[in-house]
């Protein structure tokens, strides 16, 4: 059977520090890893942040949004922003990837947990690298993953993944944010904990 993987990238490695526009040679250099992999057999999952960034920056914002509805709204000029160039990036790799944006409702609930995993079975049966993020536009805060390190791990385990891998610009985990946590202790190991 094909070793499946989820990789998640964060709006800090898409978008450049001060303008937050898009990182296009970051972008393409991943596109192709994950193109190579995929050429290689694995099935391949991408969990992909960056709406409310590349949002931001095409409408010209230079604060990140603090209401909801601006934030929601933002988010949905990004996403199809940020779609067209991994289309376009994957394309060029002769890779169909699809967009898969999901909120937390989908996976508690056990007909939309089964549903959303029989989409992806398809998906990576044809052959496509689905491109997972939250549907921020229409989330509500009761049902929100809050970041895409959950997500990508609720993937991972939605899809059976063998593999997740996280890229962040944060060293390592943590007990806390470390950005926002002066007393956040780095986490080395973590036990399999008990079902
Ligand atoms: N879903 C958010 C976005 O695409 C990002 C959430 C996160 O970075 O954890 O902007």
């Amino acid at each position: 059977m094909s070793k499946r993987l989820v990789i998640k990238i964060g709006t800090s490695s898409l978008t450049q520090p001060q303008t937050g526009h898009l990182a296009i040679s970051t972008i393409a250099a991943l596109v192709e890893t994950l193109s190579r992999l995929r050429h290689q057999g694995l099935e391949v999952v991408l969990v992909s942040s960056g709406a409310v960034g590349v949002g931001c920056a095409r409408l010209g914002l230079t604060e990140r949004p603090r209401s909801i509805s601006m934030k929601q709204a933002v988010a949905a000029v990004g996403q199809g922003r940020l779609m067209r160039v991994y289309d376009d990036l994957f394309t060029s790799m002769q890779q169909p990837i699809a967009q898969v944006l999901l909120t937390r409702g989908d996976l508690v609930q056990r007909s939309r947990y089964v549903n959303a995993y029989r989409t992806f079975r398809q998906l990576l049966k044809l052959g496509v690298i689905p491109i997972v993020n939250e549907n921020d536009t229409l989330a509500i805060e009761e049902l929100k993953f809050g970041d895409n390190d959950t997500l990508s791990a609720l993937v991972a385990s939605l899809i059976e993944a063998d593999w997740l891998f996280l890229l962040t610009d944060v060293d390592r985990l943590y007990s806390a944010d470390p950005r926002f946590h002066a007393d956040a202790q780095p986490i080395s190991f973590i036990e399999k904990s008990m079902p």
